[in-house]
């Protein structure tokens, strides 16, 4: 199925266009695939905040794809660019997600329409409270129903605060903390959240140079060490994907793309120094000794191995896909390629490594706080002193017919 050459879809069509393709491949019957196909429901809202002396109104929305399993999961994002339809594309990709990955959650999503940088803390807390008020009161939070995290402009301290107002007004819900997902430790998150959707890239793109037929049929060879890598937002998604490949893959990352620009250095540039330097001065635009290009987008179109789309979607489409040379595009944003692009991609041979896939470690670790949450226990607490036990009575067994165990390895065997 392709587009006429002038037209861009919108973000929804663009999911569902890729939709149609897969079911295309499916026995259902229509009317299922229609049903399947659409946003079940959608709930919009306005709310008035009083921010120095001065009402200032905010829309948000809160739409669920699919609830066939319920609690629905998908994220919150603060942007000053989201709309009704960007939220329902992005939950109907939650719903094929979970379904990929077989998490068990329906698909959700959930946007408020600000930017974040003009807010100060004390009323970026006010606005996110009074936000997720409004969702409480209609059941779009609540543990069995439907449960945000992260997405982008949000992050660990947002989702405090809506854990926070959801125990005000739920005090009698024992599972409260199963509300949201993405939260600190301290309050319930759960050890690797912050890194997980990045990591999840890494893996699988650790996967497909598992496989040389694919790798070889993208015009490569070897493993992940001294690819040269491009990434295109350096947030949470980013941010973990670029340095944990470097660190961990001795990838090259040979460009990182900001909103306010660009950093090319062919030699790699240190993902954790242009991270600090971009938390200080609020964007990377005089980083040292990298060359700096102020048209962002311009170095998608950079030759280099390996492409990681981690902004927002949309980035690659039309417009540019034509020029670009990247061997692998590794969707870590959520819908970065359209759909018209992705036919002019496969067209040149670039393999595309999809969204629904490659950045589902958030949703999946997300599902093990959630259900620590549920089950009120510590991941390992109870199975901690059964190990313990059973390696103490392995310890008396073993001396009892005469033989003494060091106490250095009996310390090691029985520690649970
Ligand atoms: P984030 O807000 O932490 O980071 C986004 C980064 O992209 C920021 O540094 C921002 O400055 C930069 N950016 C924004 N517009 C840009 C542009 N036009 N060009 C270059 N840089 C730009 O957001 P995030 O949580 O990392 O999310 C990024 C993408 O990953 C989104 O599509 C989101 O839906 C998707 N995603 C996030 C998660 C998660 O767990 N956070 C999970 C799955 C998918």
């Amino acid at each position: 199925m392709t587009l006429p050459p002038d037209k861009e879809v919108s973000f929804k069509d663009s999911v569902n266009l890729s939709f149609d393709l897969a079911r295309a491949t499916l026995d259902i019957p229509d009317g299922m695939a229609q049903y399947i196909r659409n946003v079940n429901n959608v709930y919009q809202v306005r709310f008035p905040v009083k921010i120095k002396g001065e009402i200032e109104t905010f829309i948000g929305w809160r739409a669920v794809h699919s609830d066939h399993i319920l609690p629905a999961k998908g994220g919150i994002r603060f942007s000053p660019q989201v709309d009704q339809n960007e939220i329902e594309a992005l939950a109907a990709l939650m719903t094929y997600k979970c379904a990929l990955v077989d998490v068990p959650f329906g698909g959700s999503k959930g946007g408020l329409l600000i930017d974040p940088t003009k807010y100060d803390r004390e009323t970026m807390e006010r606005i996110t409270r009074r936000f997720a008020f409004e969702l409480i009161q209609k059941d779009y939070i609540g543990s069995g129903t439907n449960v945000p995290a992260p997405d982008m402009g949000t992050g660990q301290r947002e989702m405090a605060w809506i854990a926070s107002t959801y125990n005000s007004y739920r005090p009698g819900d024992i599972n409260h903390l199963a509300c949201v997902t993405g939260k600190p430790v301290s309050m319930g998150g759960i050890q690797g959240r912050v890194e997980a959707t990045g990591r999840g890239v890494v893996y699988g793109l650790r996967e497909f140079f598992r496989t040389q037929d694919d790798v070889q049929s993208a015009g490569m060879e070897g493993n992940l060490e001294g690819k040269k890598v491009i990434v295109q937002g350096l947030g949470n998604v980013g941010y973990y994907t670029a340095k944990i490949l470097q660190e961990e893959d001795g990838a090259i990352i040979i460009g990182i793309l900001e909103y306010d620009g660009a950093l090319l250095d062919l030699n790699g540039l240190n993902v954790e120094d242009v991270y600090q330097y971009k938390v200080a001065n609020k964007g990377v635009r005089g980083f040292p000794g990298a060359e700096y290009v102020a048209d962002s987008k311009l170095l998608l179109e950079e030759a280099c191995d390996i492409l990681i789309p981690a902004a927002m979607e949309g980035t690659i489409n039309q417009q540019n896909a034509g020029r670009i040379q990247a061997k692998i595009i590794a969707e870590a944003a959520n819908g970065p390629v359209t759909f018209a692009a992705e036919a002019i991609l496969q067209e040149k041979g670039v393999v595309s490594i999809p969204d629904v896939y490659l950045n589902a470690g958030g949703v999946t670790v997300s599902y093990f706080e959630w259900i620590k949450n549920l089950s009120h226990i510590r991941f390992g607490r109870i199975q901690k002193r059964y190990e313990e036990g059973k390696s103490e009575k392995l310890i008396q067994a073993i001396e009892s017919s005469g033989h003494k165990v060091p106490k250095a390895l009996v310390e090691q065997i029985c520690q649970g």
